[in-house]
């Protein structure tokens, strides 16, 4: 049987830059395509350009680098039927495997022992009304929950969600500044005086290549 196919827009070696594997040497899997546009968003490049892959040519393209970690990104990796193939066949072949979602689609079918971390889009992204929240119920505690933050309005959003549904007991909370809206300093300072139970991130790909390198 043929090996299903995915649209990737780039496979790439480089520094995991955020999530709590930061700084791991990680082989990216950007698969094209995202059903939402994020005001903010900076991988504009995915939404449409790519080639279609099977899982097995994927996997050899990975096989390539000498690393343990995968990440598979996007895009929207979840808006492509063989990213649930492909997690699978990671998983199988024995790599610590993580999958970066935008939240707007259910985790319930990636496979377990995949490492989620999955997006919680503020109001000023302008998708925070597509969000499907029933991941809040099906994260696990090695999962990662992602709120980028670009004002003060979205800190306080994003405490709200927070505390709400007590999310500090599920999983890891990731807060990150949004590059050039929020500086670090003031999200640092915004998470100190109100003890937000959170984990701060900053993309460290950023600081080392710049915001608008490609395939790093
Ligand atoms: S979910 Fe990610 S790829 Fe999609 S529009 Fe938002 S930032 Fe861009």
């Amino acid at each position: 049987m043929e090996s299903p196919s995915i649209k990737i827009n780039e496979i790439f070696f480089s520094i995991q830059g955020e999530s709590l594997l930061v700084g791991k040497p990680t082989v990216f899997v950007r698969t094209a395509f995202c059903n939402l546009r994020c005001t903010w968003c900076d991988t504009k490049y995915a939404y449409w350009d790519g080639k279609v892959m099977t899982v097995d040519e994927v996997m050899k393209a990975v096989k390539g680098y000498d690393t343990e970690y995968v990440c598979v990104t996007g895009g929207e990796p979840l808006s492509q039927k063989g990213t649930y193939d492909l997690l699978e066949s990671l998983l199988v072949a024995g790599y610590t495997v993580s999958l970066e979602t935008n939240g707007s689609i259910s985790i319930k079918d990636v496979p377990k022992g995949v490492i989620k971390v999955v997006d919680i889009k503020c109001p000023a992204s302008g998708a925070s009304e597509k969000m499907a929240w029933e991941n809040l119920e099906l994260v696990q505690p090695t999962d990662q929950l992602k709120f980028v933050v670009a004002s003060r309005a979205d800190f306080d959003w994003a405490q709200d969600v927070c505390q709400r549904h007590g999310l500090h007991k599920k999983c890891h909370i990731l807060f990150s500044p949004s590059f050039e809206q929020v500086s670090p300093k003031e999200l640092a300072e915004w998470i100190i005086s109100s003890e937000a139970k959170v984990t701060m991130q900053m993309q460290m790909h950023k600081q080392i290549w710049g915001s608008d390198e490609r395939g790093v």
